[in-house]
């Protein structure tokens, strides 16, 4: 099992997700003679999951079912130990492809954070490329460092403990893409012009104020970066219900019938209407709030 390679078996020291339901989804990690508890009872790693092909149905000890599915960065954001605030998928997908990853870019990002969007990145660069992620809270670094080990995705990420804004990415002239999660990227901005390519590169900085997007538009301009451009991506979720509406009424069927005045001051017949019974949306009463404002530019050539 790799977060970038998809694998049929569950081999010990996997990372598998037990699926109970689309609300209850737990990350495992794979050891013989260890046990997971679940609402419908206890899943044996031995001999429920080691051997088995993912994908499986596998039943637990009070007889109800779970699925065991192969790790990925989008089951691996709704599942993953908060340490931080995270980005979503929504956000994520848009992140990925405005910044043109694809397998060899080399990334730089900061921070680390819960490391949510640095495994969708990996997924993105591998096999040929490179993620440099700055964290400088020391714990969150080692954390993720270990979680990247553990998920086989190691030699794809170096993971550097320092101030990006002091001490930028630990590289430079290398990177295609760059980007900034931080409180205040308008000081990480230099700091990234450095780590990217001189044929120039996308960056995008993730902020959840509009005051931090300011700064940093400025910030971008004064270092020559183009195409500046904000957006919000929101999440509108549908919910399918059934329901009876009445047939509509298209008048009498006859055309040549003439309704006479007496007819039209008859109040229109309701009852005994047929209905149709069919599906509709209907939109959610709360929209899922802001999660933050995204903005992208370009680094020209130099
Ligand atoms: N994008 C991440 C979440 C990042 S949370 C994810 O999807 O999981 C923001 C992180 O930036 C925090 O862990 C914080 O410690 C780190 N951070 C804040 N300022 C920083 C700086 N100047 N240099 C390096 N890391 C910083």
């Amino acid at each position: 099992m790799s977060f970038v390679e998809y694998s049929d078996c569950i081999k010990e020291g996997d990372i598998a997700i037990v699926y109970v339901s689309h609300e209850n989804m737990i990350p495992v990690k794979v050891k013989p003679g260890v046990q997971t508890q679940t609402k419908y009872g206890v899943i044996r790693h031995s001999t429920d999951l080691i051997g088995k092909q993912y994908g499986t149905k596998v039943t637990c000890s009070k007889g109800g079912w779970v699925y065991v599915l192969h790790p990925t960065p989008e089951l691996w954001t709704v599942t993953l130990p908060h340490r931080t605030q995270i980005l979503y998928t929504t956000d994520i997908a848009t992140i990925t492809m405005m910044l043109e990853l694809k397998p060899g870019s080399v990334v730089c990002e900061s921070g680390t954070g819960s490391g949510s969007l640095s495994h969708a990145i990996l997924r993105s660069i591998a096999p040929t490329g490179h993620l440099h992620t700055v964290e400088f809270h020391q714990q969150r670094a080692e954390k993720a460092a270990e979680e990247f080990t553990e998920h086989r995705v190691g030699h794809l990420v170096t993971v550097r403990n320092q101030d990006v804004c002091k001490e930028g990415f630990g590289v430079s002239g290398v990177a295609d893409a760059v980007f900034l999660d931080i409180p205040s990227p308008w000081e990480a901005v230099g700091h990234a012009k450095t780590a990217m390519k001189r044929h120039g590169g996308r960056v995008c900085s993730f902020s959840p104020c509009i005051e931090q997007v300011q700064k940093t538009c400025e910030a971008l301009t004064d270092q020559g970066f183009e195409d500046i451009s904000t957006l919000e991506v929101l999440l509108r979720v549908h919910d399918v219900k059934t329901v009876s509406l009445p047939t509509p009424d298209f008048g009498p069927t006859q055309p040549t019938q003439i309704q006479t005045d007496e007819d039209a001051k008859k109040p229109p017949q309701k009852q005994n209407q047929p209905c149709v019974t069919q599906k509709t949306t209907i939109l959610p009463r709360d929209m899922p709030g802001h999660t933050g404002y995204l903005t992208f530019a370009t680094k020209p050539r130099t």
